[in-house]
């Protein structure tokens, strides 16, 4: 008999769970794009996405998701031809850098496996290498969702001045905003994005690009920013059509209104910020009991060793041979859905069966994360995995404070 009818739960980094408010903000007929309340609503939207942000700069918005980001922070800071330089952590930097290559720009990547932090002194030396200047920007990915390591953007930015190299610091943040730190400003990030549909929690199709007037200034070089991609009209839009450069999204707008509302004047992006801390760390002190067990060789394991590089949104997880089953378990029997592994084996191989990932970005509670572990911890039994025990009790004490 399966358990699973009742309240579903989606456990995967993004899309991520929608609240019932920001469905039913988008509950409406269709408003008047041209006069009338949507236009004030659209701007209130900005100052609340630069909080979010921690950004004094600019912000637009455009109809898209993280891969139309990729394409218009490139577009709007590059001209054919130039080369970037792209620390790789996870397989989002190989899709970022594809993209970037399809728009003629030139690509090295700098490899750190699947499992550790970019280290930031190679990047500088990497530049201080670089004394003709030829590397334009430095594309890092804030946590790359596939593995869940989370860069130091911070100190990338310190060896970058350090190295006294001109190079923008990019950095995507798709699966981090709203969830782990971002201070875009104070960290020195030039062009920051995200997309809607993971840390703030809306359906995806809008994407956000943030960037300073360093960055700006780019843009008079490139020759990469077609009318639509371009985004100086969008960001001092002389007539709302401009801000989508064509009808805006107008139910996602509601949807977003909300979320922000949430996050920005409700909770506060500092407090989401610890949430999502408190209940990463219960989930890595179940994952420490589990692991600890005398079945040797049997692998359940977090993928990042370091807890100091975990990011605090999406978490994935090691489990040879058995992963693909326990995901399919939780999903069949309890109702809960984790995350696919993402690119941890060739496509195709079975290897690529032992990874897992858990989502915990946006709209999750303590009692929420502590329904996943228990469902894992129940699945880990039911399929006869090694495991520890006293997760439950680890990951309770780490939300009662008491750990
Ligand atoms: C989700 C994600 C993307 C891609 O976003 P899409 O909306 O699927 O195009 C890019 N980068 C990171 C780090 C992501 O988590």
């Amino acid at each position: 008999m399966s358990l699973a009818p009742g309240p579903q739960t989606l456990a995967i980094p993004g899309p991520s769970i929608i609240p019932d408010r920001v469905l039913r903000a988008m509950h409406r007929p269709s408003p008047n794009i041209y006069v009338g309340p949507l236009i004030d609503l659209t701007h209130s939207l900005i100052p609340d996405l630069k909080a979010v942000a921690r950004t004094e700069h600019q912000a637009t918005i455009y109809i898209g998701n993280g891969h139309a980001a990729w394409e218009a922070s490139l577009a709007n800071t590059h001209a054919r031809g130039d080369l970037v330089l792209v620390p790789r952590t996870g397989t989002f930097a190989d899709g970022w850098a594809e993209v970037a290559r399809c728009m003629g720009i030139r690509t090295e990547m700098l490899d750190f496996g699947n499992r550790a932090a970019m280290d930031p002194a190679a990047i500088g030396q990497r530049l201080r290498e670089d004394k003709a200047h030829e590397i334009k920007s430095v594309l890092c990915v804030h946590v790359d969702t596939s593995s869940s390591v989370r860069a130091d953007l911070k100190a990338i930015r310190a060896e970058i001045d350090a190295a006294g190299h001109p190079a923008l610091l990019h950095a995507d943040c798709m699966a981090s905003l709203g969830c782990d730190e971002m201070r875009m400003d104070d960290w020195g990030v030039d062009v920051a994005f995200a997309g809607c549909q993971k840390g703030l929690m809306t359906p995806a199709g809008m994407a956000f690009v943030f960037y300073n007037d360093r960055a700006d200034r780019a843009r008079d070089r490139s020759d990469l920013a077609t009318f639509y991609w371009d985004w100086r009209p969008r960001t001092t839009p002389e007539i709302y059509f401009r801000y989508f450069q064509g009808t805006g999204p107008t139910h996602h707008l509601y949807g977003l209104r909300e979320a922000l509302d949430m996050l920005v004047h409700e909770e506060g992006v500092e407090t989401a910020w610890a949430r999502h801390g408190t209940l990463a760390r219960a989930l890595h002190a179940a994952f420490a009991r589990w692991e600890d067990h005398d079945t040797p060789g049997a692998g359940l394991e977090l993928n990042v060793r370091d807890p100091a590089i975990r990011s605090h949104a999406v978490t994935a997880v090691r489990l040879p041979e058995a992963g693909t089953k326990l995901r399919l378990w939780c999903e069949d029997e309890m109702g809960l859905t984790l995350g696919i592994g993402l690119g941890m084996a060739p496509h195709g191989d079975p290897a690529g069966d032992g990874f897992f990932r858990i989502g915990h970005m946006g709209h999750v509670s303590g009692h929420s994360m502590l329904g996943t572990l228990a469902t894992i911890d129940a699945g880990l039994k039911a399929l006869g995995v090694p495991h520890g025990s006293g997760a439950l009790d680890a990951a309770a004490a780490v939300m009662a404070g008491t750990a």
